[in-house]
Parts: structure tokens; C-alpha cells; sequence
């Protein structure tokens, strides 16, 4: 299995640190609002590179943070008046939905920056101690140019980091001892949440939050460390200075980064405006759509949003659902339970396409030539199956399929709708219960239509309801 590393720019063979075992750590997003769908792209690429590591049998430990105290998120408490903790929180939780709408597995840890501040100052004392660090004015700067390796990643060298530095430095800045360092620790300002210190009472920087969480949660090498382009500096070269110096070994053996989806050929962000938010998505398309468009491209490639694509990817997806329906529709029907000797024959030969798969995966993780053998299988099964056929062999077609699709977190098995009369049986239902006062009976009735998708609101005009 060969993964592309950013550090070396080769596609090197993965050999994990310990056998049978992959340590992963993906940056998550700023909670300041509801994630673009440029924010679901890493989320959805490096859910698959996970899926498939399970697919092989490895045992997946899979942490991504949420970055819960930021300049952002202290601006929009402050437009609407609510505390910082409120805004994180709220985002954190409609990010949470936005990536079960997208079948994302949820990570085996997801932790939040401001549980974490005390490993966070360890780290930074480390640094200090160890003369990577140094305080001025309640600021910690780390000293750049003391960590030898500064730049592997990125491939950037100091001095030509140093005369672009120059020109941007900022007021305040000038106390640092150079240019190029980093603030580790901020003090506050008035109306900022602020932890205690030995320095001031302020906040962490941006890096140090993964450098520490990553450790905390994964040790103090890992795997696979991941994000989007944008990361590779400073985030990530940041995050290797911090934690090679305090740890005093390799912080990651492989970094991924994914490319980014564009809109009109520009990076689609939130500064430039030019974004969709799943949840805009999601009104207009199931986000399995979202997710199929967003594995038809491979995850280095830039990806560019376009209605057609989404359409492109919405047909596709239903070609490959509709063959999983027809299997399912003929296994009810089948006459025979046993496997022939032909069928076996068939599903032996219809092996080349998983094989074709894990070829595309095991290469980079190449979904788009994994989905192009997801279609190869689809079009063998839909012209060798038909009513006279055994279950077991149609059993086992459809299995392969839902396996190979489950790589991808495509799910084949098609959620039934719930149709309007019965949606409004169970609301009329759910009323003569509140008349009765039976309101476990009523919170029951509303819980299985939202476990459903549906939503209720109730209005001065009655019950309204709508799909999720
Ligand atoms: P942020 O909330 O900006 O820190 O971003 C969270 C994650 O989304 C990071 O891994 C970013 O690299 C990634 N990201 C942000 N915008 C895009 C985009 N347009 N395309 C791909 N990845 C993006
Ligand atoms: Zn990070």
C-alpha cells in the first residue's frame, strides 16, 4: 500500500509503527459556524483512507480536534452577545450532524482545545526548558531558528522565509526575538476567555493545540498526520517544531495533504465568501451525493464545485444503488437457495473487481479509479443476474458490493421514505395524545418521526413539519 508523503513528495509504502495498527491524527475545523462544504472535503477523504485501513484489517485509532477558542469564534460571540463557549458549542454539534448526514465515522476522539490547555502548558514549559521557547512580555515565542529540520515540510528555507517575514511584520511583533518566531501562548485581551499560566492569563496558539492533543491521544510518534494544503505551513511545519523539540523524535511518519475544492477555480473559503455549507447542500441533495462527488476526483487533485458534477455524481450513485435494489429485489424472489456450479464459477471471476479496487486504493488511494471498478462490478451484475438465479449467489454478489461501497461510505441499502399520509397520521395521532395529556405518548411519536427525518414545529398555526 503506497501512500504519497508530503515530506518526501514520493508515494513511499506504509509500514505502520506497529503492526496491524494505524495512528491518525486529521485537523478539524474552527467551530464558528456551520462547515462549507471546502471543510467537509478533508473530513470525507481522510474518512475513507480510514475505512480502507479497517477494510485491510488494521485497527484504526482516529482523532481529529475541534478548535474551540479563536479569533473567529471571540468575534461572533461578540456580534451576537452569547460567550465563546456557547458559539463552539453550537457548531460543534451542527458540524457533528453535517458529517453523520455525510456517513463520516465518528472519530474514536474527538478533543476540544479548551479541555486541554494544561498539556498544552507542560508543552510549552518543555520548550521553554529546553531553550526552544521564550517568554516576553506574558508572550511565549518559539525560536525557529533553533530546531535544525524548520521548513522539511513545506520545503521552504529560512532565509527566504525570513525576508517575506520582515515585510509583514505586525505592531507588537517587534518584541520578538526574530522574524520567523511563533507565538505559543497569548495573554488575553479584555473580554477573551483566558486560562491561567505561568506566563499570563490568556490563551494558547493555534499550533501547539494539535502538537499536544495529538500526543495526548496518539503518543508521541504517530502514523499519519492529516489536513488540507492550507495546513502544510505554518500549521503542520509549526506543529513538527514544537513537538520533534519536546519530544525529541519524529513527530509523524506520513503527511497527507488533500487539495482543495474550488469554486470558479478559486479555493472556496469563508473570507472570500465563496462557500456552500453542507447544510445547503444537504437541502438540495442527499449528502451521499456530496460524498460520491467528492471521492470522483482524486484527493490531491484540486476539485472544482459545479452543478453538472453534482448531478454527474448523483446519476452515477443511483446507477450504482439501483443494481443493489434489483439484487435485492430478485434475492426475495429466488427459487433456489443453493449455489450452482456456473454461478460459483461467475462470483469467482467477478473477484477482478474488488481486485481493481484495492489496485486504485492501494495506489494513493485513488477513489476515483476505485470508483470506476465500483462500476465495472455494477454493470457485470446487471447483466448476470436475473429470476432464475440462486439466492445464495445473488447473496454474495450483493455483499461484495456493499463491502467495496462501504470503503467509500456509500450506503446502497436505500433509505425508505416515509410517506406524507403516514407522517401526517402520526402527527394527528401525536395531537390526540397531548389532548389526553399523554405526553410520554406524544415525545414517543416525535422522537420516531425525528429518528426518521422528520422535524416537528410547533406554531401558533398548528404542527409544521419538514424533512432533515
Ligand atoms: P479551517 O476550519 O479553516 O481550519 O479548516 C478545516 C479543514 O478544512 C482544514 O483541514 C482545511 O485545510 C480544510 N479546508 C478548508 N477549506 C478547504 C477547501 N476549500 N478545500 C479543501 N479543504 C479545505
Ligand atoms: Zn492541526
Amino acid at each position: 500500500m503506497k501512500i504519497y508523503n508530503t515530506m518526501s513528495k514520493t508515494k513511499e509504502e506504509f509500514v505502520p509503527l506497529e503492526e496491524g495498527k494505524v495512528k491518525m491524527y486529521v485537523c478539524g475545523p474552527t467551530v464558528y459556524n456551520y462547515i462549507h462544504i471546502g471543510n467537509a472535503r478533508p473530513m470525507i477523504v481522510f474518512d475513507t483512507v480510514r475505512r480502507y485501513f479497517e477494510y485491510k484489517g488494521y485497527n484504526v485509532n482516529y482523532v481529529s480536534n475541534f478548535t474551540d477558542v479563536d479569533d473567529k469564534i471571540i468575534k461572533k460571540a461578540i456580534e451576537e452577545g452569547v460567550t465563546a463557549d456557547e458559539i463552539s458549542r453550537r457548531y460543534i454539534e451542527e458540524c457533528k450532524k453535517d458529517m453523520e448526514g455525510m456517513n463520516v465515522k465518528p472519530a474514536t476522539k474527538n478533543p476540544l482545545a479548551t479541555e486541554e490547555i494544561c498539556g498544552m502548558v507542560d508543552m510549552i514549559q518543555t520548550l521553554i526548558d529546553k531553550g526552544y521557547a521564550y517568554e516576553k512580555n506574558g508572550t511565549v515565542y518559539y525560536r525557529t531558528r533553533k530546531f535544525k529540520d524548520y521548513g522539511k515540510l513545506s520545503h521552504k528555507n529560512l532565509d527566504d522565509l525570513q525576508s517575506g517575514g520582515r515585510a509583514l511584520l505586525v505592531t507588537g511583533e517587534d518584541e520578538k526575538e526574530d522574524p520567523l518566531d511563533f507565538v505559543l501562548w497569548k495573554p488575553k485581551k479584555e473580554g477573551e476567555p483566558a486560562w491561567q499560566s505561568p506566563w499570563s492569563e490568556g490563551r494558547p496558539g493555534w499550533h501547539i493545540e494539535c502538537s499536544e492533543m495529538s500526543k495526548k491521544y496518539l503518543g508521541e510518534q504517530i502514523d499519519i498526520h492529516a489536513g488540507g494544503e492550507d495546513l502544510i505551513f505554518p500549521h503542520h511545519e509549526n506543529e513538527i517544531a514544537q513537538s520533534e523539540a519536546a519530544n525529541g523524535k519524529e513527530f509523524a511518519r506520513y503527511w497527507m495533504h488533500n487539495g482543495f475544492l474550488n469554486i470558479d477555480n478559486r479555493k472556496m473559503s469563508k473570507s472570500l465568501g465563496n462557500f456552500f455549507t453542507v447544510r445547503e447542500i444537504g437541502e438540495k441533495y442527499d449528502l451521499q451525493v456530496l460524498r460520491f462527488f467528492m471521492l470522483s476526483a482524486h484527493y490531491r487533485s484540486p476539485l472544482n464545485f459545479s452543478a453538472e458534477l453534482m448531478e454527474a455524481a448523483k446519476n452515477g450513485l443511483e446507477r450504482i444503488i439501483t443494481a443493489a435494489d434489483n439484487l435485492k429485489f430478485l434475492m426475495e424472489s429466488a427459487g433456489t437457495e443453493a449455489i450452482t456450479e456456473e454461478e460459483m464459477q461467475k462470483y469467482e471471476a467477478s473477484a477482478r473487481f474488488a481486485a481493481g479496487f484495492e489496485k486504485a486504493m492501494d495506489d494513493d488511494f485513488n477513489t476515483a479509479d476505485a470508483i470506476a471498478a465500483v462500476f465495472e462490478y455494477v454493470k457485470f451484475i446487471n447483466t448476470n443476474t436475473g429470476t432464475d438465479n440462486s439466492k445464495e449467489y445473488l447473496e454474495k454478489l450483493y455483499s461484495r458490493l456493499a463491502e467495496l461501497t462501504d470503503v467509500l461510505g456509500i450506503i446502497i441499502d436505500r433509505k425508505e421514505e416515509m410517506l406524507d399520509a403516514d407522517i401526517e397520521a402520526l402527527i394527528e395521532e401525536r395531537q390526540a395524545a397531548r389532548k389526553e395529556k399523554n405526553f410520554a405518548r406524544a415525545d414517543a411519536i416525535r422522537e420516531e418521526l425525528l429518528e426518521k427525518g422528520i422535524i416537528l414545529e410547533d406554531t401558533r398555526e398548528g404542527v409544521k413539519w419538514k424533512r432533515a
